[in-house]
C-alpha cells in the first residue's frame, strides 16, 4: 500500500493555491469556529480509510486499491473522478462499527480545530445486503457522537447533525431521509440537506421531500451551483432555502438574485478548487459577495478527504482575499448566526466561544461589531506575483510567529484594549 506512505496529493495542494503563512495558519487555529458543512463520509481520515479498505470488499471483490490509488494521487481530478472517489468512500465507511468510530473521530478532529459547533451530514443509507436499514445507520451515527462524549478526552463542542438528501436518489428514498430527520428530532437532527453529485438528478425530483421537510418545520439547505446550471440554481434560490452551499458558478443575474435574497453561504474554498468548480481562488464569489456583505460562512466540506481543516480555510481566505486578523476573526464569529440552532442553544455557544477567545487573548465585541463597511477594505484578491510579499508582511503584522498566539494581542476595536 505504497500510497499511503506519501503525503495527501491535496495536502501539498492548498498551499500551491493559497501559501499562506504559519503565523496565519496559528492565529486561524486559535479561533473559535463554526462549522456548517461537513460531510461525514468525507471527514473520514486517511488512517481510517486505509485500515477500512483493507478489511472490506467492494462489490463482492477485494477493494481494488488501484482504482483508489489512481482516484486519490491525480492532483487535479475532474468533479465526475471526485465523486467516483467520494462513492468509494461511502462503500468502505457503510458499515455500522466504521460509522460509529468516524462519527467519534470527525468531532475528535473538529474539537481539536477550535470547532465550537459543528452541524454534521450524511447520507442515511439502506443495505439490506450488509443488514443495514436508514434507522440503523443512523443509530451507529448516534453511537459514535455518544462514544465521543464519553470519552475522558472530550472537548467542549456542540454538535447537531443533518440528514442529507442525495441528488441521485429515488423520490421515496428522498421521503423516507425526511420522515427519518423527523423521527429523530430529539436526538439531535435540525435539518436535511441536498447534497451529491452536481450532475446527477433534478429540481423537479427534490422538491417534494424539500416541501415536507420544511412544512414540518426542519431547516433546509441546498448545495447549488457547484457547475454552471442557471435553470437550477434559480430554482432552488426562488424556493428560499435557510441555507445555500457553494454557489460558486453563477450568471451576473444569480449572483444579483442570491444577494437580494440575503441567504447565507456555505463557502469551501479547497472543495471548490479540488472538483474544479472554479478555475482559481481569484475567481471565487466569495470576494463580490464578501465585499458586498452577504453572509457567508467558511467550512470545509469533506475535511478528511480535502486533507483540510476549518482552519486551514480560514488562512486560505486570509490569503486569497486579503483579509486581515480582524476581519477573519468577526468571520468566524459572524458564522454562528447562521447556524440552525435555537436562540437559547446559540447564546451557549456563544459563551464557549468567548471562553476560547479569552484562552487565545483575543477579544470580540457584538456591540463594536455592527460595522459592516469594513468588510470592504479587503485588497482583492491576490496576484500570485505577490505571494512573497504577503507571506512576509503577514509575519510582520502578527505576535510572536506560530507559537505566539499565547501572548495577549491588541483588539481595540473589540472592547478594551490588551495589556499586552
Ligand atoms: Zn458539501
Amino acid at each position: 500500500m505504497v500510497i499511503w506512505e506519501h503525503d495527501h496529493p491535496y495536502r501539498r495542494s492548498s498551499r500551491d493555491f493559497a501559501p499562506y503563512s504559519n503565523s496565519t495558519l496559528a492565529f486561524c487555529k486559535a479561533l473559535p469556529k463554526v462549522e456548517l458543512n461537513a460531510h461525514l463520509n468525507g471527514t473520514v481520515r486517511d488512517s481510517t480509510i486505509k485500515e477500512l479498505a483493507g478489511a472490506l470488499m467492494l462489490n463482492g471483490k477485494p477493494m481494488s486499491l488501484a482504482r483508489l490509488v489512481h482516484l486519490t494521487q491525480q492532483t487535479s481530478p475532474s468533479i465526475g473522478e471526485c465523486f467516483q472517489l467520494f462513492d468509494i468512500l461511502h462503500s468502505l465507511t457503510t458499515d455500522h462499527d466504521a460509522l460509529r468510530r468516524i462519527a467519534r473521530e470527525a468531532l475528535e478532529d473538529f474539537a481539536a480545530d477550535n470547532v465550537v459547533y459543528a452541524e454534521l451530514r450524511t447520507t442515511p443509507k439502506c443495505r439490506p445486503d450488509r443488514g443495514i436499514t436508514k434507522e440503523s445507520y443512523m443509530e451507529a451515527v448516534l453511537a459514535g457522537v455518544d462514544d465521543y462524549f464519553a470519552s475522558s478526552n472530550a472537548e467542549d463542542i456542540t454538535v447537531r447533525l443533518l440528514l442529507s438528501i442525495g441528488r441521485g436518489q429515488s423520490q421515496q428514498e428522498m421521503l423516507d431521509t425526511v420522515q427519518l430527520a423527523l423521527r429523530l428530532r430529539d436526538r439531535g437532527v435540525v435539518g436535511v440537506d441536498l447534497t451529491g453529485n452536481p450532475t446527477a438528478g433534478e429540481w423537479e425530483d427534490w422538491q417534494e421531500a424539500l416541501d415536507l421537510a420544511r412544512d414540518n418545520g426542519l431547516k433546509v439547505t441546498l448545495e447549488a451551483g457547484e457547475m454552471l446550471n442557471p435553470e437550477e440554481t434559480r430554482a432552488m434560490l426562488d424556493w428560499g432555502p435557510d441555507r445555500l452551499g457553494h454557489c460558486c458558478c453563477l450568471t451576473p443575474e444569480l449572483q444579483r438574485l442570491l444577494l437580494s435574497s440575503g441567504i447565507p453561504l456555505e463557502v469551501c474554498l479547497t472543495s471548490n478548487v479540488v472538483t474544479r468548480s472554479v478555475l482559481n481562488l481569484k475567481e471565487h464569489e466569495f470576494a463580490t459577495l464578501y465585499k458586498r456583505g452577504h453572509p457567508v460562512v467558511l467550512c470545509t466540506a469533506d475535511s478528511g478527504i480535502l486533507n483540510t481543516s476549518l482552519s486551514r480555510e480560514y488562512a486560505i481566505a486570509a490569503y486569497a482575499f486579503g483579509l486581515t486578523d480582524r476581519q477573519l476573526l468577526r468571520l468566524a464569529m459572524e458564522a454562528l448566526d447562521f447556524s440552525f440552532l435555537d436562540d437559547i442553544e446559540r447564546i451557549s455557544v456563544q459563551q464557549r466561544m468567548q471562553t476560547v477567545l479569552a484562552c487565545a487573548g483575543l477579544e470580540y465585541s457584538t456591540a463594536a461589531e455592527v460595522d459592516r463597511s469594513d468588510r470592504g477594505s479587503m485588497s482583492l484578491p491576490q496576484e500570485l506575483s505577490t505571494v512573497e510579499e504577503e507571506v512576509k508582511s503577514r509575519q510582520r503584522v502578527s505576535v510572536g510567529g506560530e507559537r505566539g498566539l499565547g501572548r495577549r494581542r491588541s483588539w481595540s476595536m473589540f472592547g478594551r484594549p490588551s495589556s499586552g
